[in-house]
């Protein structure tokens, strides 16, 4: 199974920022391949499409957008559809990331209606749960797992389960420099196994990337990658800065 590593970029970037950054990451990728361990997907602003696409150029680099409305078309101001990220030449979308849950309301049943019609549109999907501190400390991390992944899985085609993804990320770890401990991430990513596993047909469950997102750094992905069930990396702050993402690029081709 490739690593996975994924740069959310958030609302961050002009169209000019977007195309350096994306070409800067194309010309380092083409002056030393990524090995074929390493799968990179960023994640701009819808705004920065266009300028990603240019900026990337033939590298092998996919994109997608950070969020999606379930349905084709229609009166829903401000939504963006799938067949709009497709056509956009997106291959990928996020759903559930915990800012969007926490901060814009977004609820977990929402959430698994937008992950099963991206799916079904032909987008491949990260899918973001985690817990928050009062929660973990309250001892409700695996009721929390397990109602964000049965709302976000439900209804996800058997056929589509090779398109997914699922990102732990503790919401007290993002953006905040805290990062899990090793212990805490091989724990709640078993977890989020356990649940896979119960998704019709047990070898699809097997097939589907669990990738850690809190606070990742160059310093600390690999240890991170090395866990067992850590499959990718979500990265926030540190996929900002070519240099930086790439090194994380670079540690999970050696992990
Ligand atoms: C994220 O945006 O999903 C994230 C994990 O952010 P950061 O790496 O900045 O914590």
């Amino acid at each position: 199974m490739r690593n996975l590593i994924a740069a959310n970029w958030k609302m961050h970037k002009t169209r000019a920022e977007a195309r350096d950054l994306a070409r800067a990451l194309a010309d380092a990728l083409a002056a030393a391949p990524a090995s074929p361990s390493a799968e990179v997907v960023l994640f701009p602003p819808f705004t920065a499409f266009e300028a990603v696409r240019e900026g990337l150029g033939e590298a092998k680099i996919d994109f997608g957008g950070q969020d999606v409305y379930p349905a084709e078309s229609g009166a829903f101001t401000g939504e963006i559809s799938p067949g709009m990220l497709l056509d956009a030449g997106c291959s990928w979308v996020l759903t559930g990331h915990s800012e969007r849950r926490h901060i814009l309301g977004e609820s977990s049943v929402l959430v698994g209606e937008k992950t099963a019609f991206a799916l079904k549109q032909g987008l491949c999907v990260i899918l973001c749960v985690g817990e928050s501190l009062a929660e973990r400390e309250a001892g409700r991390l695996e009721d929390v797992l397990q109602a964000q992944l049965a709302d976000g899985l439900a209804n996800v085609p058997a056929e589509a389960v090779s398109r997914l993804a699922v990102a732990y990320e503790p919401v007290w770890a993002i953006g905040t420099g805290k990062v899990a401990s090793a212990e805490d991430i091989a724990a709640a990513h078993a977890f989020v196994r356990s649940r896979l596993n119960a998704l019709p047909g047990t070898e699809a469950g097997q097939s589907v990337r669990i990738l850690y997102g809190g606070s990742v750094k160059p310093e600390n992905a690999a240890g991170i990658l090395a866990l067992d069930n850590v499959d990718g990396l979500l990265v926030g702050g540190a996929s900002l800065q070519a240099e930086t993402f790439l090194r994380i690029i670079r540690a999970g081709q050696t992990a």
